[in-house]
């Protein structure tokens, strides 16, 4: 069958432990990540005979001080898992790495978001750069910063350190979306990207969320924001309210918005990240809705993230695989590729690197399992 049209797909999954923050004595375990690694290889089974093409995905590995601090050393889930991610590169995945600026605040027993602190925010970029290159002897094939922040000076930093692609960028949501979360305190804000650009672009290093005027200066460092959707495509009241009672973290963020318009409530633009975390009423209203994003970019392209604890969270685990689910029986998934980020810039004709990355032309499909 000649296909003409084909969307690349980022599947970006950020490799972090199960709480989002904990106390130096209780480190979180790492169950969500170790449920991803033993989902990918079905997943991407299905994808192949889905697509007719190889699923590759990105694995954005916990690289900071909290990790540091948690778990004896920086890059601790690369060394105990090393054999793993060594394997994942090897079918094709891109590793990245995805600090967050946590700092653990002894006297008051918080965790604060330290994002006021330029340095602190910078020492958190150059040890996950840094110590991925020491580990894996290259840098990293993607960035991705924790908790939606982002600031010229970082983006400037990370095409300095080397970085050829970032993911942070999450059209339409406005700052600090996470401040409500439990036994933490945040300083500083995060990015606003609720006029941020929604196609692939080379960052200007005086304003990280406009294009570069020369077209980067010839600086390979690209920005691939995360695909966002049109307000109204979301789901209903009703849905957010059961989901409210089924996950109160993601409760304080809807706190957030109803309380603070200046948070990115109302005066959003009409649009919101893309979530793969929601409760759809029906899961073709999020494909239907991404499809919909694809298509109104000149160079059609879908980008998600999401956290390893869908692996071991029941009701993401579950929202997860029923959207997936859903995708197996959706027609329009024949024009999708599932690509890292470098492979997506290179289908999409805007990037410099190597045609070598391209995924291998379509293969013949297996026999559909039993
Ligand atoms: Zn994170």
């Amino acid at each position: 069958m000649l296909r003409i049209l084909m969307v690349p797909l980022v599947l970006c999954i950020d490799v972090e432990p199960d709480a989002h923050v904990f106390g130096p004595d209780q480190p979180s375990p790492w169950s969500g990540f170790e449920s991803m690694l033993e989902m990918a290889p079905p997943l991407r089974d299905r994808l192949r005979r889905l697509t007719g093409r190889p699923a590759h995905f990105g694995w954005s590995l916990r690289i900071d001080p909290q990790v540091a601090m948690g778990y004896g050393s920086p890059t601790y889930v690369a060394e105990k898992y090393r054999a793993r991610l060594d394997d994942l590169a090897a079918q094709g995945d891109a590793i990245g790495v995805h600090p967050h600026a946590w700092r653990w605040d002894a006297e008051r027993q918080v965790t604060v978001a330290e994002h006021a602190d330029r340095q602190w925010v910078d020492s958190c970029t150059e040890l996950a750069v840094g110590s991925f290159c020491q580990v894996f002897g290259r840098v990293p094939d993607y960035h991705r910063f924790g908790a939606q922040y982002m600031s010229t000076p970082t983006m400037n930093l990370l095409r300095h350190l080397g970085v050829t692609v970032d993911l942070t960028v999450e059209p339409g949501e406005g700052p600090d979306r996470d401040a409500q979360l439990p036994g933490t305190v945040w300083t500083g804000q995060t990015g606003d990207f609720r006029h941020a650009p929604t196609g692939p672009y080379r960052p200007s290093p005086d304003d990280y969320l406009r294009p570069a005027e020369d077209g980067g200066g010839g600086a390979n460092l690209w920005e691939v924001p995360l695909t966002s959707s049109d307000s109204s495509r979301f789901p209903t009241p009703a849905h957010r309210a059961r989901r409210r009672l089924q996950h109160p973290v993601r409760s304080a963020r809807g706190l957030v918005r109803r309380v603070s318009p200046s948070l990115g409530g109302p005066s959003l633009p009409g649009h919101r990240l893309l979530a793969m975390w929601l409760e759809w009423a029906r899961p073709s209203d999020f494909w239907d809705a991404a499809f919909e994003a694809a298509t109104s970019q000149p160079s059609p392209y879908l980008a998600f993230a999401i956290r390893t604890d869908t692996g071991s969270h029941p009701v993401l685990r579950h929202t997860f695989t029923t959207l997936m689910d859903a995708l197996m029986e959706d027609e329009r998934a024949a024009d999708l590729s599932f690509v890292t980020p470098a492979e997506a810039l290179a289908e999409m004709g805007r990037s410099e690197m190597s045609r070598a990355r391209l995924p291998a032309p379509p293969v013949t499909p297996l026999e559909p399992s039993q």
